[in-house]
Formats: C-alpha cells, sequence, structure tokens
C-alpha cells in the first residue's frame, strides 16, 4: 500500500499553509542532504544549497507563495508534497490514519511450519529452539496421522489470495522423522489434485544437512520440495558453533548432504547463514564462496536471536557488505530484500514476521502455535490441532493471532515508534526477541530496531550512489 497524492502543478498550492512533516527525516553526507518520510517512504536527495532554500520555504508554517519559487525548486517541491513530506493542517493525522491499513491488507495464513520432529541431532551453540526448551516438554516426533491432518487443516484455512503459500518442514532436524514428511507430501499431492490446496503452494524443507542421503534428496527433488541447508561457512567457522553434542564439528556431515542434494539437485538448493563471533568479519567471503566454490540459487542471513553476540551496527554493516558481493552474482539476498523493496516500491511493509496473522506452527505433538521461537516453552501453543480441525476453528478467531497480529509499528508498537525514520518499513522486528528482552511481545526487539536503521541508511546511501552513477 502506497501513501502518496498527486499535484498536478505546484501553483495549486498558493496561498496555503505548508510545514515540513513530523514524518519526514534529513540524513546529510558532505554536500547532499536525503530527505526521507517514513510513512510514505519517499526520497528525494537535494544539494545543501536547497536543502536550506527548502527549509526557508517550509520550517515552519508558511504560506506558500508560488512566485518566490525558482524553477529548480518546482520539481523538489512537488515530489515532496506528492510524498507528504510537505504537509497542510490535519494531513501527518491523515498519513498516520491511513498506514495501518497495510497490515490489515496483510493479514492472512499463508505458512505452515510443520514441525515433524522437536529433537535433533546437532547442538548448536546459538540455537533459539533449544536453548528455550523447559525441561518437563517432551521433544517428540509428529505421526504421519497428525501430519496429514496438519496439512488438511492448513489447506482450509489458507488465505488463497495470498502472494505467496508455503509449506516448511522444520524442527529440531525435520530429517530424523522422514515418514512424516512423506505422509505429508502425499497428502499436499492428494489435495493439489483435488483442487482443495493451490498448486502454487511451495513446499521446502529446512535441514542441518547432515541426513541428507541421496536418496532422500532424489525423494524430495522428485516430489517437488525446495531444500534449504543450514552452513555458517567452511569447517573452521562452521564448526566452531554448529556441532553434535559431544563437541564435534559437523561440517563434514553436512558437507557430504551438500554434495548428495548437489547430485540430485544441481544449483537448485538454498544456503542459510547465521552470522556470530565466528563467522561475521568473513561473512561476505562467505557469501561468495557459497555462490561460486559450493553452487546455489539462494543465500540468506538469519539474524541471530537475542540476546545479540555483536553491536547490530556492525551486523548491519556485514549483511550491507555481503549484498554487495552476492549483487554481483545476480542473487538476491531475503534480509535486505525486506528493507530494499519497500523503499524502491514505496510501498509500506507493515510487518516483519510471520507469526504478524501469517503463520501457524504445527509442534510434533499436534499443538499448534503462534512461532516456532516458543516451541520450548510452548507459550502461545495453546490449541490442539485435532480440536480446532474437527471443530473448524480459524486461528484468526482466536486470541493468540489476533493479540499478535496487532504487532506492527503502524499499530500496537505505535507509540514506541511514531518518531522513527524506519515506521513504515522495518516491520517491528521479532516478537520473540522482544519477550526475552522485555518480558512481552508488545516490547521493542531492539536490537533490531538499531540494525535496521542502520540498514536503512546504508540502503538510501547506496540508491543515491547507484543514481548518480546512471
Ligand atoms: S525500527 Fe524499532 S523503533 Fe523504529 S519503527 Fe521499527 S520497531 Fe519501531
Ligand atoms: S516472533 Fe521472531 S522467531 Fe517468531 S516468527 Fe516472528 S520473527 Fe520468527
Amino acid at each position: 500500500m502506497k501513501i502518496r497524492r498527486s499535484l498536478s502543478d505546484i501553483r495549486n498550492l498558493e496561498g496555503t499553509n505548508l510545514q515540513l512533516s513530523q514524518y519526514l527525516n534529513i540524513m546529510e553526507r558532505e554536500d547532499v542532504a536525503c530527505l526521507f518520510h517514513s510513512l510514505s517512504l519517499g526520497k528525494l536527495f537535494v544539494d545543501k544549497t536547497t536543502l536550506q532554500d527548502l527549509r526557508r520555504l517550509f520550517d515552519g508554517k508558511r504560506v506558500f507563495q508560488n512566485d518566490l519559487i525558482d524553477e529548480p525548486l518546482r520539481q523538489s517541491i512537488k515530489y515532496m508534497y506528492e510524498h507528504f513530506m510537505i504537509v497542510g493542517d490535519g494531513d501527518d493525522d491523515l498519513t498516520s490514519r491511513m498506514a495501518p491499513k497495510a497490515l490489515y491488507d496483510d493479514l492472512g495464513i499463508r505458512l505452515m511450519y510443520l514441525v515433524v520432529s522437536e529433537g535433533c541431532n546437532l547442538a548448536c551453540k546459538y540455537c533459539f529452539i533449544e536453548r528455550n526448551y523447559e525441561p518437563q516438554i517432551k521433544k517428540t516426533s509428529m505421526t504421519e496421522e497428525t501430519a496429514e491432518m496438519a496439512v488438511n487443516y492448513f489447506s482450509d484455512i489458507l488465505d488463497r489470495s495470498a502472494k505467496s503459500k508455503q509449506i516448511i518442514f522444520y524442527g529440531g532436524e525435520p530429517l530424523l522423522n522422514f515418514p512424516a514428511i512423506q505422509a505429508a507430501i502425499r497428502k499436499i499431492h492428494q489435495l493439489q489434485e483435488n483442487g482443495s490446496l493451490q498448486k502454487d503452494t511451495v513446499v521446502s524443507l529446512l535441514t542441518n544437512g547432515t541426513l541428507l542421503s541421496e536418496s532422500v534428496a532424489r525423494y524430495l527433488y522428485e516430489n517437488g520440495v525446495e531444500v534449504g541447508i543450514s552452513i555458517d561457512g567452511p569447517a573452521k567457522n562452521h564448526d566452531a558453533m554448529r556441532m553434535y553434542p559431544d563437541g564435534k564439528g559437523s561440517f563434514a556431515a553436512v558437507w557430504e548432504g551438500i554434495q548428495n542434494a548437489k547430485k540430485i539437485y544441481g544449483n537448485s538448493i538454498g544456503f542459510s547463514v547465521v552470522p556470530g563471533p565466528h563467522n561475521l568479519d568473513e561473512l561476505p567471503k562467505i557469501m561468495e564462496w557459497l555462490i561460486t566454490d559450493v553452487g546455489c540459487d539462494k543465500v540468506g542471513i538469519s539474524l541471530p536471536t537475542h540476546p545479540f553476540y555483536f553491536e547490530p551496527e556492525q551486523i548491519a554493516q556485514k549483511i550491507f557488505e555481503s549484498f554487495m558481493v552476492i549483487k554481483k552474482y545476480g542473487l538476491g539476498e531475503d534480509r535486505i530484500v525486506r528493507v530494499l523493496r519497500p523503499l524502491i516500491s514505496e510501498n509500506i511493509y507493515p510487518s516483519d514476521c510471520g507469526a504478524i496473522g501469517g503463520q501457524i506452527i504445527v509442534a510434533s505433538d499436534g499443538s499448534l502455535g503462534v512461532c516456532h521461537g516458543f516451541l520450548g516453552s510452548r507459550q502461545f501453543f495453546g490449541n490442539n490441532l485435532a480440536s480446532l480441525s474437527e471443530r473448524k476453528i480459524h486461528p484468526m478467531q482466536l486470541n493468540e493471532w489476533q493479540e499478535w497480529s496487532t504487532r506492527s509499528p503502524l499499530v500496537a508498537l505505535k507509540q514506541h515508534c511514531q518518531e522513527c525514520l524506519a515506521l513504515g518499513l522495518c516491520g517491528g522486528g521479532c516478537g520473540l526477541n522482544a519477550y526475552y528482552r522485555t518480558g512481552s511481545i508488545f516490547g521493542m526487539d531492539e536490537a533490531f530496531c538499531r540494525y535496521v536503521k542502520t540498514m536503512l541508511g546504508l540502503l538510501l546511501w547506496y540508491l543515491y550512489d547507484k543514481g548518480k552513477d546512471g
């Protein structure tokens, strides 16, 4: 959703009271200023003299007098008016009331995590799911019956108009329970054949790669399952974090899994890297290694969860440098794209997390939750798949989903976010991080805020440099 208005001629503004919007941010670098509106996502780069002129005209409420304007300023003023950077009485209130529509338009279940196994054969040091497991919660495996029921339920509640629809096999390590994966895949195909589940529903598996045999890879490939493998770099980086419970690094086993997958998938696999003390400095090089030496068509960077190991500004800088490398090879990176896409399209990005009214998590015992990060405590997992399915209850009828669905800077976080330059495109970060930091999902994911504001600054100047260089 865009916040925009049109203006055919700036002469039409003659005699109106206008001032700079409260949502306008001005960033300066050498002799250039970037004017950025945090809700319309309009951005204008002007030299310092133009900035002074604009301040003279609009700092404080002024009556607009067209004949005082030089020609070079006209285009800037038109752009600023159209993007609500200069406003009349009530315009800021109007934009602030319009913005939440972007969130409401975005709500709708489109993603299911099927947690077929809550156990894992690895004990990665930073695993946020493992870290939060309460001793009394059993790490069970999903039955085939539950897997089938989950697919059925998902097809019933899915927002059929959603742009992307996805089922993800997740864990622990999902390949510890291959029979449940196979049962779910059979059900997916059956529902796709009879039209109950749309054929464009993407099915994927996120794995640590250690159990990926050639026959498993072949089965997945033949059944249209996308594979994403977690890897943190070559052995020296990877083994420092991703290890077996006895402390032995998992790189050798992952490498074998990758080779098995590549025999079947070629380069059509994805890798996911978690930055941390073991690889942050080398992150751009690791991306290059994954693309050119290992071979893949997708790389992703997952932000570490609370507590952050590094200064978020440092992570943003390294992810930005990695993006520059990835881009060279014609690939995108989801973490950056989440900020860059709204910045370029000027469409508000209302939430950064599937738990905001977009997903269900089916735990291995059939309980249904909002966010996989809470599997270990079973908070927000108070519902049972069998019962919901039998009573035909949609998750959005339940308190948990309704509550989480407001967790956006445009709605429930508004009072903290109103003055932030990232208001219209940060999505509010992660409710799990906020919960562990503040005790409430409506607290702030402060590390994310610092990360995203740094990233936004880097990307704004990146766009400026790119425009300047043609
Ligand atoms: S970066 Fe943080 S403070 Fe800013 S809008 Fe997003 S959640 Fe709010
Ligand atoms: S709250 Fe955090 S961990 Fe949970 S789904 Fe959202 S982004 Fe992911």
